[in-house]
């Protein structure tokens, strides 16, 4: 197949995320990939400042995690988890259950995060009806989240950005708080938690827990909140017995300065789910956590198990490349420090599109940075400025950002900011 012959099939037979398949946007083919550049077919190599949606913090084909995912190759691919388990499997759960918040004590492996938020929902009902509280079924959240495409995960997502309206009638209906307007740094004032207190005052019988994205709402609007809200909310799901998720899928992993978002908080979740950059962004594979009074209880009323079980569940060559990430992560000295470096360079390189009139607010945490347009950009005409400015940045609604590769060098990440200035600055 040549290249026009794969794009023009492509074009007509194969679905892309979010796309048309009558008017489908552009795609670029790439041919290979290689530490912080994604080469298309046609030879320009593009600085990627998106880590394939958060995942890919150690860049591409990373010779650590090539090598990890060749050895696991060598003994098994896969072997079914029922009845059966395997060094990777349970070295990984060691080594997340011991990085996780203090108290996470029990792990769940999926296939990616939209199934570890509904197992960490799942996990909450049949908490909850082992305890013979069976009203307690439903969920409230904050809007302009963001939890994947599952049914479940759909029906916390943003009622308004997200997909409700056409599932209106098949989407179970849950609670909705506002999102918080503080900002990560400053205090959370009463008023931003107001609604969110009255719904749990009165709502509370029938709870079974909040779920939210901690610090970082992503793909409802890439907004930052204050810490001290979600600490807020942590207090006020102890006190009136509702459990709290925290779905760190993209947040997970050091992106935000540190191990995991809640830590920002000093919090942990009941239950709490990571995906994403789990595998380095090898392959699709997640896990939820949960407390230790989570799952015994859990397990304490017939049927006595977890009603959840994938094929796919611990697959070997997920586990092998994680523990390999993990190496990864833990050699760099410290993520978090690395992480810091990147976030410096992201407000420095940023700071000079804030003044434009085109542009709402400029936002950065550790390794994410957010240009918000004043009006939602043309997606195909801003990519095709990135690509030729040789980086790979994908814009949303109206916000352009970044999170690249832990690895990029500061001369890539000036590369990165100096064509977000230059497409910015173009588009008045
Ligand atoms: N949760 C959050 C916070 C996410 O950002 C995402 C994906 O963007 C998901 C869940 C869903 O993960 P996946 O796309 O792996 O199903």
């Amino acid at each position: 197949m040549t290249v026009d012959e794969l794009l023009d099939y492509d074009r007509e037979h194969v679905w892309h995320p979010y796309t048309s398949m009558v008017n489908p946007l552009p795609v670029y083919p790439v041919k290979r990939a290689e530490g912080v550049y994604i080469e298309l077919e046609d030879g320009r190599r593009l600085i990627d400042g998106m880590s394939s949606w958060w995942s890919a913090v150690h860049g591409y084909n990373h010779p650590v995690l090539n090598a990890a995912v060749e050895r696991q190759l060598a003994s098994m691919s896969h072997v079914m988890f029922g009845g059966l388990t395997h060094a990777p499997a349970v070295e990984l759960a060691e080594r997340l259950l011991t990085l996780a918040p203090e108290g996470m004590d029990n792990v769940f492996f999926s296939d990616s995060g939209s199934v570890a938020v509904e197992v960490a929902m799942k996990m909450a009902i049949q908490y909850w009806y082992a305890r013979e509280r069976e009203e307690k079924r439903y969920f409230l959240t904050i809007k302009r989240g963001y939890h994947g495409d599952t049914w479940n995960a759909m029906s916390v997502c943003d009622p308004v950005t997200g997909m409700h309206s056409i599932f209106r009638g098949t989407l179970p209906m849950h609670h909705f708080a506002p999102a918080p307007t503080s900002r990560f740094g400053d205090p959370c004032p009463q008023e931003d938690i107001e609604e969110m207190q009255t719904c749990i005052r009165n709502n509370h019988t029938r709870i079974a827990a909040v779920i939210l994205e901690p610090i970082v709402q992503g793909a409802g609007g890439m907004w930052f909140y204050s810490a001290e809200y979600l600490r807020k909310i942590y207090e006020l799901c102890y006190m009136y017995d509702i459990l709290l998720i925290c779905d760190e899928v993209a947040t997970g992993f050091g992106r935000t300065g540190k191990m995991w978002a809640c830590d920002h908080a000093g919090i942990t979740p009941g239950i709490m789910c990571v995906g994403k950059a789990l595998t380095g962004g090898y392959m699709g594979f997640a896990a939820t956590m949960a407390t230790e009074s989570v799952a015994r209880t859990i397990c304490s009323r017939a049927p006595g198990l977890f009603m959840h079980g994938p094929t796919f569940m611990g697959n070997p060559l997920a586990c092998a490349v994680a523990n390999a990430s993990l190496d990864l992560l833990q050699g760099y000295n410290t993520v978090e420090k690395r992480v810091m470096e990147i976030e410096r360079q992201l407000m420095g390189g940023l700071a000079p599109v804030r003044q434009l009139a085109q542009v709402a607010d400029v936002r950065v945490l550790g390794a994410i940075g957010v240009v918000e347009m004043k009006h939602p950009v043309d997606v195909a005409a801003v990519q095709a400025d990135f690509v030729e400015e040789g980086v790979w940045i994908r814009p949303f609604g109206n916000l352009i950002y970044v999170m690249p590769p832990y690895i990029i060098t500061p001369v890539q990440l000036r590369q990165l900011t100096s064509a977000i200035m230059r497409v910015v600055f173009k588009y008045e």
